[in-house]
């Protein structure tokens, strides 16, 4: 767990484009943040920076009031869980969620007893020996989720992670989501189009536009007002 802290954080892509303008913002420890805006806007842009897969032009980040403009991603202790899912297609349910632990050289006795432990959060321990390709969409983005919480992160990151299931398994892991996220404490920011994900989700939301920060509010403040 830790704050996140952006600090006039700019970012211009090697084309001239001007993504991000000058965005501040602080997560608090433990804080659900919701990053909503119209497409194009840099939400995308602003999470990949978070987790260091997009240099940050100008401006500082900091994790834990640590510095990490220029820190590699492996060193930046974040899990992100993308839109489509990012599975291993040829390694097992297993595996998948077990890859963080992999890299890191983890005992096999402790990976056992990790992914396990994800699994049955998750309620996957039936599927640890199947492929992705053999699992329905819902199954597939649990697994995408069992990877991100394997190990103690300082933070999650989702990006549109329930857009591409039906409604009825949105509403499901949306619950899923927030029990996760209320029992293990995990410093949360979640992008999102879908404005009930929004209200139920965030303890506050941020709105980007043209890669401005507009505001950052309250769920009830930004969407229940008169
Ligand atoms: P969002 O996630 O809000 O839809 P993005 O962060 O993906 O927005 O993109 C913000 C803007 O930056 C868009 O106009 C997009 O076209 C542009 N952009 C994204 N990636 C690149 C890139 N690699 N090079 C140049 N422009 C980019
Ligand atoms: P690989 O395909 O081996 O993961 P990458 O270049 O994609 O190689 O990633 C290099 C490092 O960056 C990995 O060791 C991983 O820790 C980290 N990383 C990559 N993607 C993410 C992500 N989505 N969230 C957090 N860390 C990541």
């Amino acid at each position: 767990m830790a704050a996140i802290t952006i600090k006039n954080v700019d970012k211009t892509y090697p084309d001239g484009y001007h993504a991000v303008k000058d965005v501040s913002l602080d997560i608090a420890d433990g804080e659900f943040m919701i990053l909503v805006g119209p497409s194009g806007c840099g939400k995308s842009t602003l999470l990949r920076m978070i987790v260091g897969l997009e240099d940050i032009t100008s401006g500082d980040l900091l994790i834990g009031g640590e510095r990490m403009n220029q820190k590699a991603p492996r060193d930046r202790n974040l899990s992100m869980v993308f839109q489509n899912y990012a599975l291993y297609p040829h390694l097992s349910v297993f595996e998948n969620i077990a890859f963080p632990l992999r890299l890191k050289h983890t005992p096999d006795a402790e990976v056992h007893e990790r992914v396990k432990a994800a699994a049955d959060t998750l309620e996957l321990h039936e599927h640890l020996d199947r492929k992705p390709s053999q699992l329905s969409g819902g199954q597939r983005q649990r697994v995408a989720m069992g990877r991100a919480i394997v190990r103690q992160a300082d933070a999650f990151l989702f990006d549109e992670p329930l857009s591409n299931l039906d409604a009825k398994l949105r509403g499901q892991m949306r619950t899923e989501i927030l029990r996760m996220q209320r029992r293990l404490g995990t410093t949360t920011v979640y992008v999102t189009h879908d404005q009930t994900e929004a209200m139920t989700l965030g303890d506050r939301v941020a709105v980007l536009r043209k890669g401005e920060l507009q505001q950052v509010a309250s769920p009830r403040e930004l969407y229940e007002k008169p």
